[in-house]
């Protein structure tokens, strides 16, 4: 059904990264015309007056069957919340209750802008997939596999990582991924990115999250991580290396070289305590295509874009105590253009013939005067002043009322599985 968006201010995001004030046609699955006073009829117009029409945020890592564990084992260092906390609980998660958890998370992010993820799933996919389609969000899904060193394991972790294969459907894609290569044995994490190879699909992995990772793998393989995952062949432009908190120069030039996908959990890493940041600015003037993600709801407790944006940004500013280390049209290309590029969406920014995945923002309070809406984008927006949702040409999201699932009935869902799951 095309879709007239009337009178929005227009963050394209194109290749001059104009900003217009101007008419959008969405027909089909794609956006086909950008101009004043376009004329067509179109069962749906959508008056955006007083709104900023710009593309769709795209989280770069998530684990959605997490988000049920939301405010679960908080104040704990990284290896011990993972020790004591979460790996014992998700033992007990089921696929279904993924799917469920998966559903909760898809109601938070369509309502804070965000339509697309690339996701990590340690538990079989199913049922997220379904949930995914249904929700119409355009999505990247891995079952992430780990042996912690055993690899008499593989054979059945790889049916496993490729059983994807079998439920992607539409927008919702398959992807690959092991864990960690503190988690793997060097047989599975050859043999995952092999698979991914094999089938076209993006690879995703952790990699330098923690310093004692970092000591651990160097220990271990005589290496900093970044460069035995190149030494065993992860690194390329297929491959989405998730954090990089800790990385050396020489890393940092390996990566750019090879073109690789880093996306930075900014808000995860400072929660859990990981001491180290993404060298976003270095990593990014490398070539490194670098964008943003939330981790999980456990480790931030949200899937807020705009949050991670804007910590992203200040991060990198703290941290060389320059005020322009990370410019914020740079940080909104993270989120949009870069993340569509890394999870391989043909989206990311306002053009024709692009993919129409578009958010609409009120320009409310927090959002005026409007001097500079890039900077009011990054520094001062939230879920709150997201008002509508397009995605494949289709609105999920009208007047901040989710189309295509039922919120208040998944909440319930989720409330009494958080509860069943604690003491199952
Ligand atoms: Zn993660």
């Amino acid at each position: 059904m095309p879709i007239l968006i009337k009178n929005a201010t227009i963050v394209t995001q194109n290749a001059a990264r104009e900003i217009k004030e101007a008419d959008i046609l969405v027909e089909d699955n794609k956006i086909s015309g950008i101009a004043e006073g376009i004329k067509e009829k179109t069962d749906v117009v959508l008056d955006a007056a007083g709104r900023i029409a710009m593309p769709g945020l795209v989280n770069t890592h998530t684990h959605l069957a997490m988000t049920v564990f939301r405010g679960y084992g908080e104040d704990l260092p990284l290896h011990r919340w993972l020790e004591e906390k979460i790996w014992p609980i998700e033992a007990k998660q089921t696929a279904e209750d993924a799917g469920i958890a998966a559903q909760l998370a898809f109601c938070e992010m369509l309502k804070s802008g965000t339509t697309g993820f690339a996701e990590m799933c340690i538990i079989d996919t199913m049922h997220m997939f379904e949930a995914a389609a249904k929700a119409g969000m355009r999505g990247l899904i891995a079952q992430g596999v780990l042996d912690l060193g055993d690899s008499s394991k593989d054979e059945a972790l790889l049916k496993d990582a490729g059983s994807v294969l079998d439920y992607q459907t539409g927008i919702v894609k398959a992807s690959v991924a092991a864990h960690a290569p503190y988690t793997c044995s060097e047989e599975l994490l050859v043999k995952t990115k092999e698979l991914a190879k094999q089938k076209g699909l993006m690879y995703q992995i952790h990699a330098s999250e923690t310093r004692k990772e970092v000591f651990d793998i160097l220990k271990r393989t005589g290496k900093y991580p970044y460069e035995y995952l190149d030494s065993i062949g992860l690194m390329d432009d297929g491959s989405i290396f998730i954090h990089g908190n800790w990385l050396t120069k020489r890393e940092i030039e390996l990566a750019g070289k090879k073109k690789l996908n880093v996306s930075s959990c900014p808000v995860s890493g400072l929660k859990l305590a990981t001491g180290g940041i993404t060298q976003s600015k270095e990593l990014d003037a490398a070539g490194v295509n670098v964008s943003l993600g939330t981790d999980s709801v456990a480790s931030n407790n949200s899937l807020d874009m705009f949050e991670t944006m804007k910590l992203s940004a200040l991060l990198q500013k703290h941290h060389y105590w320059k005020a322009d280390a990370l410019p914020m049209q740079k940080v909104l290309d993270f989120a949009t253009l870069n993340g569509a590029k890394t999870a391989g969406f043909d989206a990311g920014s306002i053009e024709e013939g692009r993919l129409a995945d578009i958010i609409l923002l009120e320009k409310g309070p927090n959002m005026r005067p409007g001097h500079d809406a890039v900077a009011n984008i990054v520094y001062a927006a939230g879920p709150q002043n997201v008002t509508d949702v397009i995605i494949d040409g289709k609105q999920v999201v009208q007047d901040r009322k989710i189309l295509t699932l039922d919120e208040h009935e998944i909440m319930e869902k989720t409330e009494a599985l958080a509860k069943d799951i604690t003491v199952r």
